[in-house]
């Protein structure tokens, strides 16, 4: 348990995350959080403020909103809109801020037809073989 808080401390740490972050993903204070870096140097190796700031800026951009649709907050979010939301992977919610996208859905799915496509990944290995074998069976 406490192992498993640690290398998750320990991946954080390399993304780049604040001592203070990772403290609270993990549920450490935040001096449990500095002795555990102390005591665990060969997992925490020293960092400078610029490459800290240099993750930090790197963060993953806001994604793509739908033609013609600027989003909405979650008040005006009606039944048949889409529910995709557009802050990024980095941002937390805020309910005065953050933007869903509202564009009508494109089927029985939460989204429309823009973000669902981008919702959909090309699938694994496995599962791509599985339908051109499917195909071939078919053929
Ligand atoms: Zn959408």
């Amino acid at each position: 348990m406490i192992d498993r808080k640690i290398s998750q401390a320990a991946r954080m740490w390399r993304d780049g995350h604040r001592t203070e972050e990772i403290a609270h993903a993990i549920g450490f204070s935040i001096s449990a959080m500095r002795s555990c870096i102390a005591l665990n140097a060969d997992l925490f190796p020293r960092r400078s403020i610029k490459q800290i700031e240099a993750k930090a800026a790197a963060k993953s951009p806001s994604p793509p909103k739908a033609p013609l649709y600027d989003g909405i907050p979650y008040g005006r979010l009606t039944a048949c809109g889409c529910q995709f939301p557009l802050w990024g992977d980095d941002e937390r919610y805020n309910v005065e801020t953050s933007l869903w996208c509202g564009a009508p859905r494109a089927s029985d799915g939460p989204y429309c037809g823009f973000h669902a496509n981008r919702a959909v990944g090309p699938g694994t290995r496995s599962e791509r073989e599985a339908t051109r074998t499917l195909r071939k069976m078919a053929a």
